[in-house]
């Protein structure tokens, strides 16, 4: 038979997409599961973003659209953006894509060349890494473990940054952490990044609506201007608009950049349907308040799962202020048995949870922390609930 290419050795199925079918799976089977697993925000769109999928089905012209997004979404982002402090961007910056995992897949191909250098904190997400593999970039990853918050540091940031990699990528708020960086320290790191400019500098700011706490959202953009020639935000609908799989993805670049994603868009995809732009573009420029009265909830059920963690001796998690994950340091339960199972690491600990207690949790190695494991809490109160006292159950019965 003949081979396949050779970059597919490097290609791993998303680890998070692995839990997720296998939890599906033994709820198909009749057992009782609870499932913290994919990051799915767990709410639907307005009213207003269906009537807008309606109306545009009922108009439908059944036509190719532009590789770059429709005018009408170019517009709604544009004002999208400096709602939220983006000045300066005009049509010719912005291009749309399959969501922002696809669009952060076409920002590896347009910017990477094979051997080059790309380097982002960990923990990451999961799909960070892999891309970066299937594209033959070098990965430097910047440990940011629980002690520090999963918090970059400037002096971090300025070593990784003497080699001059190609790429810088940062995402604030974190999945899988749900830290969300101060103006202060967003100011500190953009100092650094505004002392090297040989490097591009992707934000992942697709949380940047969920933020709890009163303590905003910040770029570097927001602070250092200038670093616009050199900085692509990623959006995207999917967890500030409840609209995962709309797939809708958004960025805003400096121009050379959105034009090669553009001609990328030429041959991968050619466009978004007309529906999914029509929903889009009333998500982005109807009324704002779903985003924000979601943050508020979100914020509560972290406060449920953070009562519930701090109440399992040993079990240490950072206090996340945006997106809709925890992510605890579970290491206590290294070396331990749950009855006869030996919790060797967190995917033992997360095979064994979902085994005995029906809870599934993605194993904190998917976004290359293996001392923690990732919770992802929009499900309903009750289940919530039910879901943190099987956990704390386990962690009881271990010895
Ligand atoms: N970036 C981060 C940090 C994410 O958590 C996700 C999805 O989980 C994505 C990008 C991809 O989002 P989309 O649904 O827009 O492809």
């Amino acid at each position: 038979m003949p081979l396949l290419a050779e970059r597919m050795s490097r290609a791993k199925p998303s680890a998070i997409m692995v839990v997720a079918e296998k939890a599906k799976q033994l709820k198909a089977a009749g057992k009782d599961i609870i499932s913290f697993s994919i990051g799915v925000p767990n709410f639907l769109p307005g009213e207003h973003v269906y009537a807008a999928a309606r109306e545009a089905l009922a108009h439908d012209s059944g036509q190719y659209g532009s590789n770059r997004g429709s005018e009408a979404l170019l517009d709604a982002f544009l004002k999208h953006l400096q709602d939220g402090g983006f000045n300066g961007y005009e049509r010719k910056n912005l291009v749309v894509g399959i969501g922002a995992k696809q669009v952060l897949y076409n920002l590896a191909e347009a910017l990477l060349n094979p051997g080059d250098e790309i380097v982002f904190p960990t923990p990451y997400w999961t799909s960070y890494a892999d891309i970066a593999d299937i594209v033959g970039a070098k990965t430097t990853l910047l440990p940011c473990p629980p002690e520090q918050d999963y918090k970059l540091k400037p002096e971090q940031l300025a070593k990784a940054l003497a080699s001059k990699p190609k790429v810088f990528l940062f995402n604030n708020p974190s999945n899988p952490t749900g830290m969300v960086y101060s103006k202060a320290e967003i100011a500190a790191l953009a100092e650094v990044l505004a002392a090297h400019p040989d490097t591009w500098i992707i934000c992942d700011d697709i949380y940047n609506r969920l933020v709890f706490d009163g303590v905003g959202y910040h770029n570097f953009l927001h602070v250092r201007p200038e670093l616009r020639e050199r900085t692509i935000v990623v959006d995207s609908i999917s967890k500030t608009y409840g609209m995962p799989g709309w797939r809708v993805g958004l960025i805003a670049a400096p121009e050379k950049v959105a034009q090669a994603l553009v001609t990328l868009n030429s041959n991968h995809i050619t466009n978004l349907p007309e529906v999914v732009t029509a929903a889009a573009v009333a998500a982005l420029s109807g009324p704002q308040d779903l985003p924000a009265r979601k943050a508020i909830e979100f914020a509560a059920k972290r406060d449920r799962v953070l009562a519930a963690l701090s109440a399992i001796p040993g079990v240490n998690c950072p206090r996340p202020q945006g997106a809709f994950y925890v992510f605890p340091d579970i290491s206590v339960a290294f070396g331990k048995k749950h009855g006869s199972t030996v919790i060797g690491n967190d995917v033992d600990l997360c095979n064994a949870l979902l085994e005995a207690k029906g809870v599934a949790c993605v194993p904190g190695s998917a976004f290359g922390e293996p001392r923690a494991l990732r919770i992802s809490y929009t499900c309903p109160d009750a289940q919530l609930d039910e879901g943190m006292r099987r956990i704390k159950e386990f962690f009881a019965e271990l010895s």
